[in-house]
């Protein structure tokens, strides 16, 4: 059996297309997003690069904020205050990681949860883990779009997470359960991970180790959901070796090209959101 590919830019292309309508219909406001950067990580500067393309190409205001790597904690502090005051600014992302000299959970809290549409303020995660509506973190959130995108149903199966960072695993797995999912999260210290994820139904990576999913750890028939992005002299690959594994899961996700636009679209989402609900 070769696995069906869970076409993310395709799934994504039509996410965006929808965003930009309503754009366009929502009359007074125009959805604005502040994106900020500091220091000169290469591979971040290409994900706030595409941000900002991503919300031209439907219609929503990118204010982007480039500091230096020598910013200091307090002026990151006193520009996310200007920001949350700011009512052109609907959704505030601040790109992680960012340097030594300041604490990312600092700054994360700063952020009006009104406007943190990655969904990483502890005031949201509290709420996603409740239930109640909130910010849904854009990677786990696009990843349930994809699947239901697909008609994979989710219900009664045994859904197994890699990782459990509070961006990717942690959210994955609330999401998973809330839609009646039996959901078994793996981490570093499991032991014998293989015998986890032979189990899955829906088998989801978010690890940061190039193909280190192979097909002896895959159930056959299983959907496999691979969030990792490895830069590789090769290219970009991705936690799973997609090769192999394709040949044993029923859907698969490529990489690039899977979950990745699936996130952008989704931050696109939360900001058109955040604006509609000002
Ligand atoms: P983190 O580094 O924050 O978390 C990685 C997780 O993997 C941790 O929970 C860690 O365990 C676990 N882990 C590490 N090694 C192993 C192992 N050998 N076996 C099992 N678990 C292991 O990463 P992120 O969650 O932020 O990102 C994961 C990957 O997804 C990265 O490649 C990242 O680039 C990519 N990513 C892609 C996105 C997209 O849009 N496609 C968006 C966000 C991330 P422990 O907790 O014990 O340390």
């Amino acid at each position: 059996m070769t696995a069906q590919i869970l076409d993310g830019k395709k799934v994504a292309t039509d996410v965006r297309a929808q965003i930009a309508k309503e754009v366009e219909q929502t009359e007074g406001i125009t959805p604005g997003l502040a994106v900020v950067l500091v220091g000169d990580d290469q591979a971040s500067q290409v994900y706030v690069r595409n941000k900002e393309k991503a919300c031209n190409s439907v219609g929503i205001n990118s204010f982007m904020h480039l500091l230096p790597a020598s910013t200091r904690q307090e002026e990151l502090l006193d520009l996310i205050k200007k920001l949350n005051a700011d009512s052109k600014v609907h959704g505030i992302l601040v790109q992680l990681p960012v340097p030594p000299q300041i604490d990312p959970d600092i700054i994360l809290q700063a952020i009006d949860p009104t406007k943190d549409v990655d969904g990483f303020h502890p005031f949201n995660t509290g709420k996603l883990m409740a239930g109640l509506k909130t910010f849904v973190p854009c990677t786990p959130r696009g990843i349930m779009h994809l699947l239901a995108a697909y008609n994979i149903s989710l219900a009664g199966k045994h859904a197994v997470v890699v990782g459990r960072s509070n961006i990717v695993g942690k959210p994955m797995a609330s999401l998973l359960m809330a839609r009646d999912a039996t959901v078994t999260v793996c981490h570093s210290k499991t032991s014998d991970l293989k015998e986890f994820t032979r189990s899955a139904d829906i088998l989801v990576v978010a690890v940061g180790r190039p193909r280190l999913i192979t097909a002896d750890m895959v159930k056959p028939g299983a959907v496999v959901v691979d969030v990792g992005i490895n830069r590789l002299p090769e290219g970009l690959v991705g936690d799973v070796d997609f090769d192999t594994v394709k040949e044993v899961a029923s859907y698969i996700t490529p990489v690039p090209g899977g979950v990745g636009p699936l996130t952008i679209a989704m931050l696109l989402q939360n900001t058109l959101e955040s604006a509609l609900d000002k």
